[in-house]
């Protein structure tokens, strides 16, 4: 996420009004299942990517152990975990049928549909309308999964805001808005060029890229309402990475600058996702965003000059606090600081010990080891240390 520099300007009128400047923006978060992305703050919406089902110990009750349908069973779960949802669905349904008292085979049949409607929302089969019909499925077979009910609501939620819109392919994007808006319609190339050229550049930095398995990076542009009701992220969100870039904007043609940095951030985060996985602290992740947001050279000295203002004197946030998102944090104020120490701390980070390490700890997720221990041995030294470096007592 980012923060929006409108909503800080007006909760820091007298600071703004004295540098003249904008706000870092927001924070975003990890992300759902089935796919690796999640959104920032989004997470909690999204059911966790371990299916009640598929742990092995689930498998089926000792009371049906030598019934056919254990088998059956069995291969649903093998099934959907290489996400052959509708496989694993035959499978599940079939043992269903024949044993419909039996709540295992629901509750897997139900956690097959959850995934194969996230799988159809923000992956690259792409189909809102099967999505819903699949999740509503899962609710009604399972309904005291307390996540599932959220989530539907959230999908419903976009399919009416981004009703009729239109969807723009581009050579790694497609860029969904609505049509009868001539400021979007107009500028929408300048968008998609920016997005592209940052594209091209990322996947330099990071040396693979998220949509080089022929899936599109969607981007959806919204009215500020529409952002809200579908993110449902605190007014100090300028843009949202859940999987799908989504930014609002009033009348692009003033903004351009304003959501080109926004796009460019919220790009960022789904390069982290690709290359990390979910498990990126939230601190690595809203710093780097914020550090390559303005170019491949970082930012210029006036956004570390405001970043260093809103901290002021206040004692940095434990690393451990700014490892997830900031989406439920709700004071604005610290949220804008962790923004801050994000940025100067990877700014540090990038100045004293280079990129390559910076991206060696986003890209150990995967491989089972963390950014705390990635830092230690390459550096010796442990990153809470460098922190007290950075932002020593005053
Ligand atoms: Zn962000």
């Amino acid at each position: 996420m980012r923060f929006r520099y409108t909503l800080a300007a007006a909760l820091l009128a007298l600071a703004v009004l004295l540098i003249g400047g904008r706000f870092l923006e927001s924070f975003r978060a990890p992300s759902g299942p089935a796919r690796t992305q999640v959104p920032d703050g989004l997470e909690q919406v999204a059911p966790t990517s371990t299916p009640e089902s598929a742990p092995a110990a689930q498998e089926t009750p000792p009371s049906l152990a030598p019934s056919p349908w254990s088998a059956r069973n069995k291969a649903g779960i093998d099934a959907l975990d290489k996400e052959a949802f509708e496989e694993a669905a035959e499978h599940f349904a079939a043992c269903l049928t024949a044993r419909p008292d039996e709540a295992v085979y629901a509750h897997n049949l139900a956690e097959t549909y959850a995934r194969w409607a996230m799988f159809l929302h923000d992956g690259d089969a792409w189909d809102r309308t099967r999505s819903i019909d699949l999740l509503q499925q899962a609710v009604d077979l399972h309904p005291e999964r307390l996540d599932l009910p959220g989530l539907l609501e959230r999908y419903r939620r976009s399919e009416e805001a981004e009703e009729g819109f239109f969807t723009r392919h581009t050579l790694h994007f497609e860029v969904a808005f609505d049509l009868n808006r001539t400021e979007v319609r107009t500028d929408v190339q300048t968008l998609v060029m920016a997005l592209e050229d940052a594209y091209l550049e990322y996947g330099e930095w990071f040396g693979t890229r998220p949509a080089d398995h022929g899936q599109p990076i969607r981007v959806v542009i919204y009215t500020q309402e529409g952002f809200s009701a579908v993110t449902q992220v605190g007014a100090w969100a300028g843009g949202v990475y859940d999987g799908t870039i989504r930014v609002p904007l009033t009348d692009l043609s003033r903004e351009l600058v304003r959501v080109v940095s926004v796009l460019r951030h919220e790009l960022l985060h789904a390069f982290v996702d690709g290359a990390g996985g979910g498990a990126v602290p939230g601190w690595l992740n809203e710093g780097l965003a914020q550090w390559l947001e303005r170019g491949p050279r970082g930012p210029a000295a006036g956004d570390l000059e405001r970043a260093r203002m809103a901290m002021g004197t206040a004692r940095p946030f434990p690393l451990d606090q700014l490892k997830g998102s900031l989406a439920k944090w709700d004071d604005p104020k610290a949220i804008e600081r962790a923004y801050a120490q994000s940025l100067l701390f990877v700014a540090h980070m990038e100045s004293h010990f280079g990129a390559p390490l910076l991206r060696e700890m986003i890209e150990c997720g995967p491989k089972g080891d963390t950014p705390r221990a990635v830092f230690k041995a390459r550096v010796g030294l442990e990153l809470d240390s460098v922190l007290a470096d950075v932002f020593p007592p005053r």
